[in-house]
């Protein structure tokens, strides 16, 4: 049977990037690797829409957005932190755990924050630090107006930080034009890689910020980051072999066109939610992402049986709901290397599975729902 990876992250490698994986570990401070370090480091700031300094760290998206607190925050710092799901509420942990006083902004699941909301919490406290968001909350589906937010946070002293671990590559960032001042991206969301880099970009109003806190991190130290990267070099051993693969996808990416790529995940996420609706189920998100589609299944069916299913029967493998949403929600990607068969192909195996456990799908019609919007009828 062929395995079909939809889930939203990790998400599928093009054969492209595999074969550069299957070369010879090679030494990584050697004129060859300085050379791919830098042309890496470009090319992301080219997919970030960027010319803040950018660094890749070796770990999962995670390592960087704890560098985005342990760096950007001095003890007793407040930091604005946006809660609509998992992602979020990891923001408020973190600026917790590195002693910054969470303020948290709960946004009901499902739905996009406010920037009203935001621009009220920072008018009520004018020393926030920082505003912590998620670009697309993966938990739930939801995209979240980073544009509107920026210009919001722009007009005060507080630094933007955004997770866009799911989001840099399927959707528009657009991190200089939108004011963002650290940005956090995973390798195995949209870019086209396995897990295990982590990039960070930094603006000129988070140096500042960084220069006067305290220094905590150690691994993650933005400072010896920075240094290292003035001499096309990175502090500690770089996942080389990881990097190399990076430059392979960012060719594939500029060969598409950032454009097109956001065009793509955009068309095949809106071809996955005419679907959901004409096989009468809802998506969850009220403002939806294109990195993925979270799918409500009907009240008395098991959605962890059903990705089951999909996954044993069909080789779709989609993620399921987490917390509150086990076993209510799938949610299936629009990241990787995927196609619009994969797409079709996971609709079509929804309506065999649904139908299989009892539900009175009509056969089809989710199909030719995403047919006619793949078709632009
Ligand atoms: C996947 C994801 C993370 C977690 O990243 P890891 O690579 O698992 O550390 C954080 N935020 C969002 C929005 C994600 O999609």
């Amino acid at each position: 049977m062929k395995e079909r990876l939809m889930t939203p992250g990790p998400a599928d490698v093009p054969p492209e990037t595999l074969l550069e994986l299957a070369k010879p570990v090679f030494h990584h401070r050697t004129k060859e690797f300085r050379a791919i370090l830098m042309a890496v480091t470009e090319g992301l700031k080219d997919v970030f829409r960027t010319k803040n300094d950018v660094f890749i760290f070796t770990s999962s998206g995670t390592g960087a957005m704890e560098a985005s607190v342990s760096n950007l925050l001095a003890p007793g710092d407040k930091a604005l932190c946006v809660r609509g799901g998992k992602f979020g509420e990891r923001w408020g942990e973190l600026a917790e755990r590195f002693g910054a006083k969470a303020i948290n902004l709960d946004v009901e699941w499902g739905r996009a924050a406010e920037p009203a909301a935001i621009e009220a919490a920072l008018a009520k406290d004018p020393d926030i630090a920082a505003v912590y968001v998620t670009l697309c909350e993966t938990s739930t589906g939801v995209a979240t107006d980073v544009e509107a937010i920026g210009k919001v946070v722009a007009k005060t002293n507080a630094c933007l930080v955004v997770d866009g671990i799911s989001g840099v590559g399927a959707m528009p960032m657009k991190t200089d034009a939108w004011g963002v001042d650290l940005l956090v991206v995973g390798s195995q969301k949209a870019l086209l890689l396995p897990p295990g880099l982590a990039f960070l970009s930094v603006s000129p109003k988070a140096w500042a910020r960084i220069e006067k806190a305290p220094r905590r991190a150690y691994y993650f130290d933005l400072i010896a980051a920075r240094e290292a990267l003035a001499d096309e070099d990175t502090p500690y051993t770089p996942a080389n072999t990881l990097v190399a693969a990076l430059r392979k996808s960012l060719d594939l990416l500029r060969k598409e066109g950032l454009e097109a790529v956001w065009a793509r995940h955009a068309r095949t996420a809106a071809a996955t939610r005419a679907a959901v609706v004409a096989m009468r189920l809802r998506v969850y998100a009220a403002a939806p992402a294109d990195a993925l589609t979270a799918v409500v299944l009907p009240e008395g069916i098991d959605a962890e049986a059903a990705r089951g299913l999909l996954r044993k029967k069909y080789g779709v493998a989609v993620a399921g709901g987490q917390e509150k949403l086990k076993g209510k929600i799938i949610r299936i990607g629009h990241l990787g290397y995927l196609d619009t068969l994969d797409t079709l192909g996971a609709i079509a195996a929804l309506e065999l599975v649904l139908a299989e456990m009892g539900v009175n799908v009509p056969l089809g019609a989710g199909v030719a729902a995403a047919q006619k919007v793949l078709l632009g009828k």
